[in-house]
């Protein structure tokens, strides 16, 4: 995936509102129709024709055109959306070249105004589930499945919680700087990649190093759960400095497979630094999960779990993430990521996966880096813009336990509203489809009716 960000500067503050209801209409469907794009964007001068046209132009939406009339948004529109907002605050003044593509990631240079070179990592999930989206067609029906655009910001929330976490208790880390959407913004790591690595001196400093974080971790209740080459970076000057990142399939030492994880952090451990650098690692101590277990001194996995989401999320997240932490490594980098070739048309080659993180190949990257503003008026309502958690299975995270009746009363209330949402839908579907109807002509107690179950979103 490119992130060709030439368009973002000449967006009105109109094309981001219509953008933005698309991405909010994505929360209760796969394809958003014309008139809830409309509505929910509200433009005071009535239609969103133009601005849509303009949008698709730019691939920022696709539109399904057969059998139904609606919009989702493109991988590239999410970006751009999160993109606006780190411009927005003025963290951000320029997209660089792609430095890294993670199993489920693309990792950009980006810089501010002041030059300071950072690295924003934009995640990419759920992709295997808009696929099956797609062959189903449907459509309409109260969403059953997370959508990559709930899953990508789940993930990306996560990691912001635990690296920020993770750097406040002093570990290794990248330094957070914000999240926005499905993106972190971090400093850009020193040192070079492990699985970049052909030749060490000392490896046996690495590997203590990168045994006593896995220690140090699992004595805050973590375990990171990919622990390996590929996550973790080290020092060209010194063998025991070693940075670790990539933190969305953290888990917590009370997993019910926390051994099964720890044991397979600590294995591939061994196994790379044995065949790789030839080390003895007959003569290292090995990590027990038990033994750390019982030598607990902090519940991290408790904070970081009590600060950033709620249950329901965390729940959804652990589902999909437990099927992502199943899965081998090798499988995981091979899988292909072109899906969204439909909309976006994009060619990958010059990207050439995995680079080195620093040193003269970034330097020679930084060059690439190109400078990004945006229009004036396009700069107003970022925030109230930012819309929670879009593209959730259906609105289970708002209907709470039920256990009292305020709680009961909203349920219901919601219920109410997506049946009336469903119905209007419906009806405008139905009126379109015969032909007899343009959109125009459907009826202002309709449209009326969709915004107020609109209004509380
Ligand atoms: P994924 O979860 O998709 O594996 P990672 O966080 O592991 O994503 O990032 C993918 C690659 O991008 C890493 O292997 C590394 O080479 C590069 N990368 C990630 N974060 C940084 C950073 N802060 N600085 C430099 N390079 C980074
Ligand atoms: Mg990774």
């Amino acid at each position: 995936m490119k992130l060709d960000p030439t368009a973002l500067r000449y967006l009105s503050r109109d094309e981001f509102r219509v953008l933005t209801a698309v991405e909010m209409g994505m929360k209760n469907h796969d394809l958003v129709p014309r008139e809830l794009v409309t509505n929910i964007a509200a433009l005071r001068h009535g239609g969103a024709e133009k601005m849509l046209q303009t949008l698709l132009r730019h691939k920022l939406l696709h539109h399904e055109g057969k059998g139904f009339d609606g919009y989702r948004l493109t991988t590239l529109g999410y970006d751009y959306l999160a993109l606006r907002a780190f411009l927005a605050k003025g963290l951000i003044s320029g997209v660089g070249t792609k430095i890294g593509v993670g199993k489920e990631s693309d990792i950009f240079l980006v810089e501010n105004e002041q030059e300071r070179v950072m690295v924003l990592k934009l995640h990419r999930l759920g992709r295997t589930s808009f696929r099956k989206i797609k062959s189903k067609r449907d459509y309409h029906g109260k969403r059953g499945h997370p959508s990559w655009i709930y899953l990508s910001r789940l993930a990306s929330q996560k990691e912001f919680a635990y690296m920020k976490a993770l750097h406040e208790a002093g570990f290794p880390v990248p330094e957070p700087i914000e999240a926005n959407r499905h993106c972190v913004l971090m400093s850009l790591l020193t040192g070079w990649p492990l699985h970049t690595v052909l030749e060490m001196v000392e490896p046996e400093r690495c590997m203590q190093a990168m045994l006593d974080i896995i220690i140090r971790l699992a004595k805050c209740g973590l375990i990171h759960g990919d622990f390996n080459e590929f996550n973790v970076a080290v020092s060209k000057e010194d063998s025991s400095q070693i940075v670790m990142y990539d933190f969305p399939q953290m888990v917590s030492m009370n997993h019910p497979n926390a051994k099964m994880y720890f044991d397979r952090d600590v294995d591939g451990v061994f196994r790379f630094f044995r065949l790789r650098f030839d080390v003895d690692t007959t003569a290292f101590d090995r990590p027990e999960y038990e033994t750390l277990l019982a030598a607990r001194e902090r519940s991290l996995d408790v904070e970081v779990g009590a600060s950033g989401f709620s249950k329901q999320e965390n729940q959804d997240f652990e589902t999909e993430m437990e099927k992502e932490r199943m899965k081998p490594h090798e499988e995981i980098n091979d899988e292909d990521d072109d899906e969204d070739d439909e909309e976006d048309n994009e060619e990958d080659n010059e990207d050439g996966g995995q680079k080195e993180g620093s040193g003269e190949a970034v330097k020679a990257l930084e060059s690439g880096m190109r400078k990004v503003a945006l229009r004036d008026d396009a700069k107003e309502g970022v925030d109230e813009d930012d819309p929670k958690l879009a593209g959730g299975p259906g609105d289970a995270d708002e209907e709470g336990d039920g256990s009292s009746t305020d709680e009961q009363a909203k349920a219901d209330d919601q219920r109410r509203r997506e049946r009336v949402q469903k119905e209007v839908a419906r009806r405008i579907r139905k009126q379109m489809q015969s032909g007899k109807t343009s959109r125009n002509t459907v009826k202002s107690r309709e449209r009326r009716k969709v915004k107020e179950s609109m209004l509380e979103w």
